[in-house]
């Protein structure tokens, strides 16, 4: 989508600290880091939010899970642990409305979220 800022950053229009990439799926550090490793992984296809998702995404939503934990291991949050979390829609906190999973690690997360 020509507006969506997350399909610039993954066109390398836009500039991001990416910590991973492949043909599907590229990460990136969050620019307002909510913990001392918070990175976006976003699928290079644009989908709005979840509810779009169909069952053909799925093998995509995988990847994107498979990245995450790859970044979570570079990171050094496999012993640690860590979370991942999607927003969907405004009250749950969806600023972007181009699907991403946020990884959450090295520091204790609070339970429940605010
Ligand atoms: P959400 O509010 O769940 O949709 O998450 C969107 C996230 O994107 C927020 O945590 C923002 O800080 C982050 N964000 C927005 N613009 C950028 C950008 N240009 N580079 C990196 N992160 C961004």
């Amino acid at each position: 989508m020509s507006d969506c800022i997350f399909c610039k950053i993954a066109a390398g229009e836009i500039a991001a600290d990416f910590v991973y990439q492949d043909d599907d799926v590229v990460a990136f550090r969050d620019i307002t880091p909510q913990a001392p490793t918070h990175v976006l992984i976003i699928p290079r296809r644009h989908i709005s939010t979840l509810l779009d998702a169909t069952p053909e995404s799925g093998p995509l939503l995988g990847r994107m899970q498979q990245a995450a934990v790859e970044v979570a291991r570079r990171e050094g949050l496999a012993e640690r642990g860590f979370r991942l979390v999607t927003n969907c829609l405004e009250e749950a906190g969806q600023s972007v409305f181009h699907i991403h999973l946020h990884l959450l690690g090295g520091r204790r997360l609070s339970w429940p979220p605010g």
